[in-house]
Order: C-alpha cells, then structure tokens, then sequence
C-alpha cells in the first residue's frame, strides 16, 4: 500500500494542505461569521512521523479533521523529536505547548497508574473488548475524569489488537530464562518482567533496533509485525515470541488540550470527536490486514524463529501480573476504582466471549 510507505515523501497530508480562510463564502452555517478565525493546531506524537500504522494513523488523523472541517480547524502532525520528544507528549498538550497529542496512555503512569488501563494492562482486555468497555461501559467517561485533573480531554484513536511477544536474542524455554533479562518493555508488562527476575526499560521505538542489536538491551517487544518488520528487528534477534500477553490489544490515544478543546464551536468538537472515532477503527483495520501480511514475510526469512511462549511461562507471567495489579489497588484509590470498572466489565465480556469468539475460533477444526 503505497500511501502506508514508512517514509512517505509529501507531507501534504500531515500538513493539513487545505488553506480555506474561515466563513467567508456564502455557504457558511448557522452561527458562523466571516470573522471565524482559521485554527491551526499542532499535534505531537511519540512516534516517528508516518511510522506505519502509528504516525500514519496520526497523519490520518489530523488530515480527516483539516478536510472535514473545510480547513477551519487545519492540524500539522509532529513525530517524536520533531517538537518535543516521544515521552514529553503529554506535557506539551497538557501546558498547551501543542494543542493536541497522539501516543498510548500507559506511557504516563508516572502521572497516574490507574492510565495504564486506558491502553493496556497485561492479560487484559483485548482490543473488540476495549472499544466495549471504553464506549460503552464507563471506561472514557473514567479517563476523561482522570484526564481533567491534566488539562487533557482524552479520545481512543487507534488499536494495535493482540501485540506480539518480543523479539529475544535467547530462547525463553523456562521462566528461569527471565532472570536478568534486559528488555524493552512499557507499562505494568515491564513491572511484571522486572517481578520475574528481568529489567525493564523503557526506550523511544526509533531507539530499538540500535539498543538490540548492540546488546544495549536482550529483547524487545515493540508492536507486531507490521511495525517490527518496518523497524527491522528481524535483523536483529533470532527469536520471535507470542502471543504479546503483556498487550492484549492496546488503544492508542488522541488528547486534546482542555481550553483549546473548549473554545471549539460544537460542530468542530464534534468533528475531533468523530475522526478519532474514525481513526480508532480504520488503525485496528489496518493492523489486521498489515500484520497478515507482514508476519507472512517475517516467515520466510530463515533467520527466524517464530516460537509460542511455554505454557508454564504465561501461567508465572499471569500470576504476577495479578499480584501486580492487587498491590498497585491496595495503595492507589485511583487505579482501584478503574480496576473495578475494568474488571467488572471482563467479566461480563467473558460469558459472552466463550460462547461467541472463543467457540468460533475453533469451531469445525
Ligand atoms: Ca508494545
């Protein structure tokens, strides 16, 4: 797909190329004055830009909002390090430095850990069942709660669905083989890891490939295939692992600065609104497709090994995870009252899931 090409030559897109000088025609709506004046917003990111998937899902983002607001509201995308760095996303929108940001909520727990929910937490919901909980059983209106207390207004704008493991440069027969494992892993997946004898490290994607293949780091998890193959891991650790238990289908996040969110007129607001919803469900089709194939090539490279994680090392890794997740609880009011919307939502979600998903999966098998 030429237009998903990682280094995309026109920044038209992301540039928002539509020029349209407010309400100055005669078709201008209800309420709106010649003297509307033209908003251009800038939006951060933590990816590189028009990294498959994830930037280009931004660029997407931002190039929807510029043309289905006939260039009212025009949107230019940043990557990580253009404006500010991957990690500092956040920041900037909330101190309204850019007016709005595209990353994954679990990389702010150091703001709050009860946001890792709103990506995703290890042996989690997965990514039909997000949508689910974050539309339709709470889960947005808790974010956006959480994220009024930053000067943020929070939208879900993409899905990875179910990540991949990782890529290790050593078997991982038992979970001895964890100790003292250097990788690359975010959110509560990295506190798990570092409860199982590894250490954790949190580092840029555009960072990775270069921390493998030096040995800075011994594995990685990054996204899945599609987003492995475009950063090249497969150049740089034999051992390909799944499933990504620690990311069982991660959302991806838009925020917007509260004020700048606030002084929209309501049919531009509803506009963000709607093209992040749109973004949501155009990424996870993407990555479906994309993975499809990427994964279909990754095969053919004899170098790799595509393996499952043991039985034994999932249970151990499942175990932790929910000791985990009860001692955050046990001191974080905050990350409790998410939990219990979280949990109560997956448990409902499962007696219909067994009898509809799961049992599909292997019907007539
Ligand atoms: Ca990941």
């Amino acid at each position: 797909m030429e237009r998903r090409t990682f280094l995309r030559s026109s920044g038209a897109l992301a540039a928002g190329a539509v020029a349209v000088s407010g309400c100055a025609q005669t078709d201008c709506g209800p309420g709106e004055g010649a003297s509307e004046p033209t908003r251009n917003w800038k939006m951060v990111t933590s990816w590189p830009q028009n990294f498959p998937g994830l930037g280009s899902g931004a660029a997407d983002l931002a190039a929807a909002i510029t043309e289905m607001s006939g260039g009212r509201l025009n949107v230019k995308v940043y990557g990580a390090g253009d404006l500010v760095p991957a990690f500092e996303v956040f920041d900037a929108v909330s101190a309204g430095t850019a007016e709005m940001g595209h990353s994954g909520a679990y990389y702010w727990k150091g703001k709050s850990q009860a946001l890792q929910f709103f990506s995703a937490i290890p042996f989690g919901l997965n990514g039909q069942a997000m949508n689910g909980w974050l539309y339709e059983g709470g889960g947005l209106e808790l974010w956006t709660e959480i994220y009024d207390g930053f000067n943020l207004v929070p939208f879900p704008a993409g899905n990875s669905g179910v990540q991949m493991g990782g890529w290790f440069n050593k078997p991982i027969d038992t979970v001895d083989d964890l100790q003292g494992l250097k990788m690359r892993i975010p959110g509560l997946g990295g506190e798990v890891l570092r409860r199982a004898g590894g250490t954790p490290v949190t580092l840029p994607g555009a960072e990775i490939f270069t921390a493998l293949e030096a040995g800075t780091i011994d594995a990685t998890e990054w996204v899945g295939p599609y987003n492995d193959r475009a950063f090249g891991l497969y150049q740089a650790a034999r051992y390909y692992y799944y499933p990504g238990w620690h990311e069982p289908g991660t959302t991806l996040e838009c925020m917007v600065n509260k004020q700048a969110y606030n002084e929209l007129p309501a049919d531009l607001q509803a506009i963000v609104r709607h093209a992040c919803r749109s973004i949501n469900d155009s990424m996870a089709a993407e990555f479906t497709a994309q993975n499809a194939y990427a994964l279909s090539e990754i095969r053919k490279d004899p170098s790799v090994e595509l393996r499952p994680f043991p039985e034994p090392v999932l249970k151990y890794l499942r175990q932790l995870s929910l000791d985990v997740v009860e001692e955050i609880a046990a001191a974080d009011p905050q990350f409790k009252r998410v939990l219990d919307s979280y949990l109560a939502f997956g448990e409902q979600v499962r007696g219909w899931s067994e009898i509809s998903e799961q049992a599909y999966a292997g019907a007539g098998r």
